[in-house]
């Protein structure tokens, strides 16, 4: 495959100035990206800070249009982005992976364009009248995760931009060219300032978090992190949006076909090889189908193709970085040596790359294990029988976190009520993970608060006013 590479060209700087970023599949070196500085910061605040009110005075319309440039220009580009993101995160161009990051991106940048957000009338009665209207905050930080680089920094720089704020992004320091590389293509259609990326390492997102000049951080990452971030922020009051950590569960009630789930709940577990905030990360099944369903897990793990990114064909890849590879590798250990059976993987594949572990399903396993009780992503599911349902609710809810859940079952009214009863900020039905640009996103307990997409993401990035006549 030829490898496009005239938006990295644009992003990489020189090999004294910058740091080395390696193919997650191979370990080559692909770019590198700026080294930014607390004073680097400071600079893109003040920068921002002084762009916001032009960009505001555009209004909602010329904004729009120019979030749809946008969108129209990350289609014609889909494909360079994709091949970057595919190398810089590993995840393969095909499958639920980086060519659909890219299209997604596309996707969330218009609707955060054409999602109308009119003031609402809130009180009436007589002359009285009480609106509530949603003004610009002013600069908006926005910190991400190295799992989709790319789409989660659409989520949190379309919806501010299309209110009126300016940005500041910190990309992961494990993807940096991702997010250099959208915002080179956001930066051809944005007046000087808007939209500025900080390319450095965990001090400049400490340093965002508690700056003078930036009135709200959109975050998304670890839930460690987002503590760290709640206690800097007392001192500028920024408003908050975290979305952090899952350990989402699934609950497969009895009487369910496990070959009419299976490629749902497959994806559900193993998106993005499982690095992914709301993937299914404990799987609860009932006795009546349990060996079926570890069966039709273990089989399309092994036959789902694992590889290098760029070659077609793939729809598993690598762990994106060594902690985490170490992270998934401990956690499996733990449950073999706990007694749990290993039905499929539970070993790196070094002939793929150093970075490699097979998909891994882990049966005969129960909470208090390490792989069920913490956040593994990776790919490796542990799947825990149960008997008796509430059981399996009470358990399900167990857990600090509460990002999102699933139930499955051919009785789409008997899940909607075992639904009701899981805390989480999304439950889904016969699938994991399927999120809509209209539709709210967001965790409950330790997963975080706020919600992103849709009118409640665009009311997150504002000020709501009232104007009470
Ligand atoms: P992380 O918390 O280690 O890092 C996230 C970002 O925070 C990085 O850009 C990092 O440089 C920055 N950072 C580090 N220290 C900081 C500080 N003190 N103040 C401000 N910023 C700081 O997370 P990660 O390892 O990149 O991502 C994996 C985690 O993210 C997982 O727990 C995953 O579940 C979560 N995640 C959640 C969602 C969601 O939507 N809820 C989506 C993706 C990932």
């Amino acid at each position: 495959m030829t490898v496009a590479t005239s938006i990295l060209d644009a992003i990489t700087v020189s090999e004294t100035e910058g740091r080395a970023i390696p193919d997650a599949a191979t370990r080559e070196t692909i770019g590198y990206a700026p080294v930014h500085t607390v004073a680097d910061l400071d600079a893109a605040v003040a920068a921002a800070r002084q762009a916001q009110p032009a960009w505001n005075a555009l209004g909602h319309e010329e904004r729009s249009r120019i979030l749809n440039a946008i969108a129209d220009d990350l289609e014609a580009n889909a494909e360079e982005l994709a091949q970057l993101l595919s190398r810089e995160q590993g995840k393969p161009l095909d499958g639920p992976n980086a060519r659909f990051e890219v299209g997604a991106c596309a996707v969330w940048t218009r609707t955060a364009a054409d999602t109308p957000l009119e003031p609402e009338v809130v009180f009436e009665a007589g002359e009285s009248r009480a609106e509530v209207h949603y003004d610009a905050l002013g600069v908006v930080g926005a910190i991400g995760p190295w799992n989709w680089p790319m789409m989660i920094s659409v989520w949190q720089i379309a919806p501010s931009l299309r209110m009126g704020n300016t940005v500041v992004v910190k990309p992961s320091e494990f993807t940096p060219l991702s997010v250099l590389a959208l915002a080179e293509v956001y930066n051809r259609h944005l007046p000087d300032g808007v939209l500025t990326v900080v390319s450095g390492d965990r001090e400049v997102g400490a340093a965002i978090a508690g700056h003078p000049g930036i009135d709200k951080i959109m975050f998304t990452g670890s839930t460690a992190t987002g503590r760290r971030i709640v206690e800097s922020s007392a001192g500028n009051l920024a408003r908050l949006t975290l979305e952090l950590g899952g350990n989402d569960a699934g609950i497969v009630l009895a009487g369910t076909d496990p070959a009419a789930i299976a490629e749902d709940l497959f994806w559900g577990c193993f998106i993005n090889t499982g690095q992914t905030c709301a993937a299914l990360k404990r799987l609860y099944v009932h006795d009546s189908v349990y060996d079926e369903v570890v069966d039709t897990l273990a089989g399309m793990a092994l036959t789902s193709p694992m590889g290098r990114g760029l070659d077609e064909g793939n729809v598993l890849g690598p762990l994106q970085n060594e902690k985490q590879f170490d992270i998934v590798r401990g956690l499996v250990d733990d449950a073999r040596e706990r007694g749990a059976r290993v039905v499929v993987g539970g070993e790196a594949a070094p002939e793929l790359g150093p970075l490699f572990y097979r998909a891994t399903v882990v049966a005969d396993i129960e909470d208090g294990a390490r792989l069920v009780d913490e956040e593994q992503f990776g790919p490796a599911i542990p799947v825990i029988r149960y008997s008796d349902v509430d059981d399996a609710i009470r358990r399900a809810n167990a857990s600090t976190q509460g990002l999102g859940a699933s139930v499955w079952s051919a009785d789409v009214d008997a899940a909607v009520e075992v639904a009701k009863r899981l805390q989480a900020g999304t439950v889904w039905i016969n699938q994991h993970g399927a999120l809509n640009p209209m539709v709210p996103f967001g965790g409950t307990k330790a997963s975080g608060y706020g919600q992103e997409f849709g009118v409640a993401g665009l009311k997150a990035v504002a000020a709501p006013k009232v104007i009470s006549r």
